[in-house]
């Protein structure tokens, strides 16, 4: 008899808890429970919509047969709009190259491919977002996760990624707004990184795809504060733009040009053996970035008040603290007197239907215990899911003891 297909050992390390989760949520259902699903960052799946001149720009390319192959860093008047609201917007002066990619994964992905080698390590954050330990981990290159410090709201905490520094060290990642603690950098915070990865000559890969999700206070892209470092600063149509199956990202690649030159270069021969990004979505992205942003103001009310509900919410069951977000749509609160967080999330699951993430799938410091909340859902469907959520607690401790 043939032997069955051996995979490669590269997929032994590739996680991704937020889709991984629904698997348990399915067997939930199949058992007859009702699920409410808090798990996924999608505003689509809720009562959000893709604004609708955004729509009319992709049908109206769509029908006038932009369907064939665009070039490999994007069409011309997506990247100026790009490069257009990246200075307007984001205060990004010393740009040097724009790209495009099916979302900002994609082009996450090319910025790491064409930077290590195998073997060379990238700080990221953790808590911080999956997509990139699993994009190291298909390279051969090693994720050095840094911690964001729970106690701070959630800061990267400075002096762990002084000593998490090395030889090997090309880049450190930073998810800023951060998911899944929708915590926002603070000046201070991004000028000593920007110090530390000056002094050790890194680049940095700035996640900014939630800049425009900022609920409380203000966000400052890190390539604002300076000419000379290479940032690269990632952003997409996905989230504030309300269209993550639209699949399209784009990155800004920032600094000193003789820095980057030759790295720019190996970023396009990646962009070209990949043909290019969706070509009439392509379409949407100056009407998207320099047209009507009034949806925005309207996302963020709604994700105010869901906002409020949820840190109310969770902050009032024991045993769980939730450090209020100042942006985005996630919570990440911790679970006292528990040892094992993806254990209490699948029974969470199995017994109430709340379907949310273990924090382990993002990271977080030994010992302690997290899991992430979508507050995307309308305010009746939270209130239910942390009712249950606190019973399901109540039980739990009851038990244990
Ligand atoms: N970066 C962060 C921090 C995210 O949370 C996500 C999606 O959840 C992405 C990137 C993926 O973005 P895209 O849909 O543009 O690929």
């Amino acid at each position: 008899m043939a032997e069955p297909i051996a995979p490669a050992r590269r997929a032994a390390s590739i996680e991704y808890a937020v889709r991984d989760i629904v698997l348990v949520a399915r067997e939930a259902q199949a058992a007859g429970r009702e699920l409410l699903y808090l798990n996924i960052g999608d505003p689509n799946q809720f009562d959000f919509s893709t604004p609708p001149h955004i729509v009319e720009a992709i049908c109206r390319a769509v029908r006038d047969n932009r369907n064939s192959y665009a070039p490999s860093e994007g069409l011309p008047e997506a990247l100026e709009a790009i490069r257009a609201s990246s200075e307007q917007h984001n205060g990004i002066r010393a740009i040097r190259d724009v790209f495009v990619g099916n979302g900002g994964s994609e082009c996450i992905e090319i910025a790491l491919a064409a930077l290590v080698d195998p073997g060379d390590r990238v700080l990221t954050p953790s808590p911080g977002y999956p997509l990139y330990p699993a994009v190291l981990a298909k390279l051969g290159a090693q994720e050095v996760p840094y911690f964001l410090d729970e106690t701070n709201g959630w800061q990267p905490d400075l002096e762990d990624v002084a000593a998490k520094i090395d030889e090997r060290t090309r880049a450190i990642v930073l998810i800023n707004p951060n998911n899944p603690t929708g915590s926002v950098c603070e000046h201070q915070t991004l000028e000593r990184l920007l110090e530390l990865a000056d002094r050790h000559g890194l680049v940095i890969l700035a996640d900014e795809i939630y800049d425009k999700l900022v609920l409380e206070g203000r966000h400052i892209s890190i390539a604002s504060l300076s000419d000379e470092l290479p940032i690269l600063t990632f952003n997409g149509l996905s989230k504030a733009y309300l269209g993550p199956g639209l699949r399209l990202g784009w990155c800004v690649v920032s600094g000193a040009s003789q820095r980057l030159s030759r790295y720019v270069e190996a970023v396009h021969k990646f962009l070209r053996a990949r043909l290019c990004a969706s070509h009439p979505v392509q379409h949407a992205v100056r009407p998207a970035l320099l047209g009507d942003q009034s949806h925005l103001e309207q996302t963020r009310a709604k994700l105010r008040a869901r906002r409020r509900l949820t840190v109310d919410g969770l902050n009032a069951i024991e045993g769980i603290r939730c450090v209020p977000p100042r942006a985005a749509f996630y919570a990440f609160p911790s679970v006292l007197g528990i040892d094992d967080d993806e254990r209490w999330v699948q029974q969470l699951i199995r017994e109430t239907g709340v379907v949310v993430v273990h924090g382990s799938g993002f990271g977080q410091r030994p010992g302690t215990h997290h899991f992430r909340v979508v507050f995307l859902p309308p305010e009746q469907t939270l209130r239910r899911a942390f009712a249950a959520i606190d019973r399901f607690a109540r039980d739990h401790r009851d038990r244990a003891t």
